[in-house]
């Protein structure tokens, strides 16, 4: 049988640039890995594809996905409700594949509650000065707003404490780097790879 798949959580504050990353990732092809294909209600961009960006369901069909208990979890976020197809991730990771998701941290602290041996990364941005500033410049928030924006960032940034890596998103290509270097250190850590080695010290 198959070593099982890691499950990679990438998930952070609002606004950090999580979308961004993880389609870097998946352009690249970074490590060897699938990407779960989130669950919408929200309407394609320009682009978007269905069935690979998302499966853009009506506000019906994702009512049915929750009462079937098709979906690991679900939020409701702007308007729009996006969740996680669950049996999709089960076969992958029961075919030693490791799987990719990316979601908010509402679906992060429940995906944790379920599948806590998943590897769980925090994308944070460099600092509030960055954060402050990046607003500024954008021109578009007052003064007031921004400040309400860096108060709720304050909180959202002590969510970290519930993940297992924080990565610092200064630019996608070094976040990137980072999340790569995890992987492949949880690849081999001990925890993971113990049982393989008590079976083949058995055999002998
Ligand atoms: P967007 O509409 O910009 O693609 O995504 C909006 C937010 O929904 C992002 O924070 C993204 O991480 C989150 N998201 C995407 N898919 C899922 C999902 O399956 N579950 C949860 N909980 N959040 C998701």
């Amino acid at each position: 049988m198959a070593e099982k798949g890691l499950l990679l959580v990438l998930s952070g504050p609002s606004g950090v640039g999580k979308g961004t990353v993880k389609s870097a990732i998946v352009k690249n092809k970074v490590f060897p890995f699938e990407y779960s294909v989130s669950m919408t209600t929200r309407k394609p961009r320009p682009g978007e594809i269905n069935g690979k960006d998302y499966y853009f369901v009506t506000q019906e069909r994702f009512k049915q996905a929750i009462s079937q208990n098709e979906l690991l979890e679900y939020n409701q976020y702007v308007n729009n409700f996006y969740g996680t197809p669950k049996a999709p991730v089960k076969k992958m990771l029961d075919e030693g594949k490791d799987v990719l998701l990316e979601i908010d941290v509402n679906g992060a602290k429940k995906v944790r509650k379920q599948m806590p041996d998943g590897v769980f990364i925090f994308l944070t941005p460099p600092d509030l000065h960055t954060l402050h500033t990046r607003l500024e410049n954008r021109g578009t928030e007052s003064e007031d707003v921004i400040m309400g924006r860096i108060k709720q960032a304050r909180q959202e940034i002590l969510v970290m404490q519930d993940y297992d890596y924080a990565v610092v998103n200064d630019t996608v290509a070094n976040a990137v780097d980072h999340i790569k270097a995890i992987v492949e250190a949880e690849h081999v850590s001990v925890k993971r790879v113990i049982d393989t080695y008590r079976k083949m010290v058995k055999e002998d």
